[in-house]
């Protein structure tokens, strides 16, 4: 499966102890981040991540471009609710295209956790049918 994980800057202690906590689980998956997130999981936690743009420099749509194909399983975007971002109609548009995709979307911790534990339990084995049935293909080039 493939897992994004974005925090914001008040968030990235936590999702840092998050995937060392859970780190049996993201190591047998494919993590994308956005590049702070991603830099500080990578040398925290030692686990392999495809590191995107930063949030704030685009890597919160190109999150959301792999969602809008259908590629991402799981979003856990740890977001903080008190503190305005420069780059919110990004953030938005990540979180419409999860609802657009129906793409499990983790928001806080406390669902994060719900959400890992149930990828654990192979709840998450539906994604495969469903990345199958709607795969994206990219349209040719036009002809004559
Ligand atoms: P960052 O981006 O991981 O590069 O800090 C996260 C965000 O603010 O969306």
């Amino acid at each position: 499966m493939k897992i994004a994980l974005i925090a914001h800057d008040s968030k990235k202690n936590e999702m840092v102890n998050f995937v060392i906590a859970y780190k049996h689980i993201f190591e047998k998956h494919d993590i994308y981040a956005t590049g702070t997130t991603g830099s500080r999981i990578m040398m925290e936690s030692k686990v392999t991540v495809n590191r995107l743009k930063s949030g704030p420099l685009g890597g919160d749509q190109q999150i959301g471009s792999m969602v809008a194909s259908n590629e991402i399983d799981l979003v856990i975007f740890l977001r903080d609710p008190l503190v305005a971002q420069p780059h919110e109609p990004d953030i938005t548009a990540l979180l419409r295209l999860c609802d657009v995709q129906c793409i499990p979307l983790a928001t806080n911790i406390a669902t994060a956790e719900l959400l890992i534990k149930s990828m654990e339990r192979a709840d998450f084995a539906w994604r495969d049918i469903v990345k199958e049935k709607y795969k994206y293909v990219a349209p040719t080039g036009t002809e004559g």
